[in-house]
């Protein structure tokens, strides 16, 4: 039998951690033949429904799950961790600015980098999910020198799915005979959904979306916006933001990580720049990427117009007054 894996979950007792917790038990993160021991850290005033957590976790009775820690103490949670989802945060509430957020949010980061360096295993794949996803990750790579940088990204893994989503459904086709969407940039409404090289598969074989919807306004408005708007969209409707769907894409992005990508498909993911597309180096940026034994590499040579060259830019100088500001706050 495999080793158990330990997967952190920070910001446990929240939301997002209530929806992906059992999928890692089940056995949908890993897979079906990886037995783990389940990480769980929040805060003090969060320790009694961490607990509660905890509690249904044994009522499970799930076979994979090999043990479960439920802590408020950063050095138990992060020891001997291969894996570390990072969803807690700072939310934003109404009326807070994002300024507020975001100086709270990178001395959380700063904190946690320091924890993961100290106590987790060596080669520990790092997943930022807390926002602001791309900048919290960069803080976390900037203090976490000794674990490889190339293993700290960040989720776009939900805005790449919201995107499949939403071509499958104006095109009514099964959404998993979808491929190839980007999400490039930051997780925020600024990130860019590009559909210029995804293609769909039909009893004729592998068109392009392009070929397939010719309507280009719909495709270079409506669905941007879409797929920008689509969290708003969903507190409007549930008056609490994305869980399960944020939850399943977690699932997607370590999997495919971990266990590799279909050949011929590619993902998003936020991951260090070294200046593929013009990017600036060190930035951590979505990409499409491709994975193999459990490294990620950026697909490269994509041919990029006009238009996707303005919202690649637009994006990443979005990032790069993030992170100037994120270092204003660390003095
Ligand atoms: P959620 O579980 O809903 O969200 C967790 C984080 O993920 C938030 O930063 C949130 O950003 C982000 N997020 C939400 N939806 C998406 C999405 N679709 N794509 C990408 N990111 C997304 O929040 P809760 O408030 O329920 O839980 C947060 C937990 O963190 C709590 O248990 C709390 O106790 C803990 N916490 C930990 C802290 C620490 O580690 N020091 C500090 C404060 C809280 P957004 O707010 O923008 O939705």
């Amino acid at each position: 039998e495999k080793e158990p894996v330990k997967v952190l979950v920070t910001g446990a007792a929240g939301q997002i951690g209530y929806a992906l917790i059992p999928m890692i038990a089940r056995g949908v993160m890993l897979g079906p033949d990886q037995p783990v021991i389940i990480h769980m850290l929040d805060i003090e005033q969060a320790a009694e429904a961490l607990h509660g957590v905890e509690m249904e976790l044994i009522d499970g009775a799930f076979p994979l799950l090999r043990g479960v820690v439920a802590t408020t103490d950063v050095a138990e949670a992060c020891s001997d961790v291969n894996i570390a989802i990072m969803l807690g945060g700072i939310p934003r509430t109404e009326g807070m600015e994002r300024k507020a957020v975001m100086s709270r949010n990178v001395s959380i980061y700063k904190a946690q980098a320091l924890a993961l360096e100290q106590h987790a295993a060596a080669d520990c794949k790092v997943l930022v999910v807390a926002n602001p996803a791309n900048t919290n990750a960069l803080i976390l790579k900037e203090f976490a020198p000794s674990i490889p940088e190339k293993n700290i990204t960040c989720l776009t893994r939900l805005d790449h799915n919201r995107a499949l989503g939403q071509i499958a459904e104006k095109l009514q086709e099964h959404v998993s005979d979808v491929k190839n969407v980007i999400i490039w940039g930051n997780h925020s409404s600024t990130q860019y959904p590009d559909v210029n090289h995804a293609t769909v598969t039909t009893s004729s074989g592998e068109i392009s979306v392009r070929d397939l919807i010719a309507d280009d306004k719909w495709l270079n408005t409506e669905f941007i916006t879409t797929v920008q708007q689509r969290g708003a969209a969903i507190i409007k409707a549930r008056k609490h933001s994305s869980a399960l769907s944020a939850a399943s894409a977690v699932c997607d992005h370590i999997h495919d990580w971990v266990l590799g990508t279909p050949e011929g498909t590619w993902v998003s993911m936020g991951v260090c720049s070294y200046g593929s597309y013009g990017i600036t180096p060190g930035l951590i940026y979505s990409f499409p990427v491709t994975c193999q034994n459990g490294k990620w590499s950026i697909v490269q040579g994509l041919k990029i117009d006009e238009f996707s060259r303005a919202k690649m830019d637009a994006t990443a100088n979005e990032l790069l007054e993030e992170k100037s500001l994120a270092y204003s706050f660390l003095g």
